[in-house]
């Protein structure tokens, strides 16, 4: 018994054999590895170049540079499929690269730039990471303390971030950093190559969920790089980061419609074949009853997700209310049915050697990851009140 797909007038017969194609690599190169990635803490290398060559990585990007020239909608179908794969953190370490990572630079940067990383980075040659968040500063990307100072053709740069995604491994992050006086006016966003002297790792950081994939503190101490890696203009990062948050919260959204997917489904699977006092869980009210809240938060949640990509990919752009809304409502709905399912599995579902529990604890990071609840909250009351 699997979870039937509702209809959706978003969704065409391209997009199905696009969906068929990510399962069928979901199926093939991620999910039989999938223990085994959690328990290392990270994935392979060469799944990117694997991923690369499937045309997921640049899915969204211009032909140009080797991406697909794709949409937001068939971005939201990718991280469907590829979050089923029943390890989180190895999707979320290829959509930080795919996603987080590039899009700035996709829009904003310079041909030389996108030459020397982008083009690799569609290719799966070079890894890429997004640098904003640091000790002081989360939500409040205003608050960023990491500096770039010019000096000649270079900028010199110094200061530490935190909780960077793919942060271990990276060849090159896109780097906010503070280029001008206190506030949003005085951010930049500039590429940084991680080979650049005084640069260094610091700890990797254990996780509560997502643990498949890296994430790091970061280090900075008079690292030079050209000026030349200033992606767009000077002064205006904090724009930059915010318009493509977008993109973020609304992979995050489709990360949460697969997970429920593939929840429910486990769901259905055991609940059928599970007996208590002589009859199959499916024959209990309450089940039937839960299941039904379940599928109709998961249909909500696609629903609310396609909408915001269909406005995304009519007019590129972030801060969309919709996003926000969708990211808002995913989190919690993904939240509610990892519990449900989880209660369902008994006893089973407190097992490590089922992928129940992991889903449970890769999910309380969704109402963090990209923009918390509090500020989706916050954006949505300001287009409102
Ligand atoms: C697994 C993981 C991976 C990450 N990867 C990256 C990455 O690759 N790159 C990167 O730059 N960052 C990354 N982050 C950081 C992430 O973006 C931040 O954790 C997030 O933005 C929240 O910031 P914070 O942790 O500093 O919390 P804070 O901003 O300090 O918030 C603390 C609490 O206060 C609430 N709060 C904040 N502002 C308001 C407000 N105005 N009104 C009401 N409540 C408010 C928050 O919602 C939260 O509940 C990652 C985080 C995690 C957990």
């Amino acid at each position: 018994m699997s979870y039937p797909r509702q209809p959706s007038r978003y969704l065409d017969d391209d997009l199905a054999a696009f969906r068929n194609m990510v399962a069928s690599f979901v199926d093939l190169e991620i999910r039989p590895h999938a223990d085994e990635w959690e328990a290392a803490g990270e994935f392979p290398r060469d799944l990117y170049t694997k991923a690369a060559a499937a045309g997921l990585l640049g899915l969204r990007y211009d032909p140009k540079w080797g991406g697909g020239g794709g949409s937001f909608l068939a971005t939201c179908v990718m991280c469907e499929e590829l979050i089923k794969g029943d390890t989180v953190g190895t999707a979320v370490g290829l959509l930080a690269q795919s996603e987080f990572a590039l899009s700035v630079l996709a829009d904003e940067g310079s041909d030389r730039l996108k030459e020397e990383y982008l083009a690799p980075a569609i290719r799966g040659e070079l890894i890429g990471a997004i640098g904003v968040s640091e000790p002081g500063a989360g939500s409040d990307v205003a608050a960023i303390t990491t500096r770039a100072v010019r000096d000649g053709d270079d900028y010199v740069i110094s200061g530490q971030k935190t909780f960077i995604t793919n942060g271990t491994r990276a060849d090159f992050i896109a780097l906010a950093v503070r280029t001008g006086d206190a506030g949003p006016r005085g951010i930049s966003v500039v590429i940084f190559p991680t080979d650049t002297p005084g640069f260094a790792v610091g700890r990797k950081l254990e996780k509560l969920g997502s643990r498949a994939s890296d994430t790091a503190e970061l280090f900075f101490d008079e690292c030079r790089i050209p000026t030349g890696n200033l992606v767009g203009e000077e002064g205006m990062g904090m724009r930059y980061v915010l318009s493509h948050f977008g993109g973020e919260r609304l992979v995050i959204s489709a990360f949460a419609v697969g997970i429920m997917e593939r929840l429910i489904d486990l769901g259905l699977e055991y609940a059928s074949a599970r007996q208590v006092f002589g009859k199959p869980l499916t024959d209990f009210q309450t089940w039937r009853h839960r299941f039904t809240e379940m599928a109709t938060r998961l249909e909500a949640t696609r629903t609310l997700t396609y909408q915001a990509a269909d406005l995304l990919d009519a007019r590129h752009g972030s801060g969309d209310v919709a996003v926000s809304m969708a990211k808002l409502y995913a989190a919690g709905a993904v939240q509610f049915v990892a519990s449900e399912i989880l209660q369902l599995h008994g006893g089973f579902g407190q097992m490590e050697e089922s992928a129940i529990p992991r889903y449970y604890r890769d999910v309380a990071g969704f109402s963090v990851g990209a923009g918390t609840t509090e500020i989706q909250r916050e954006i949505i009351a300001a287009a409102l009140i």
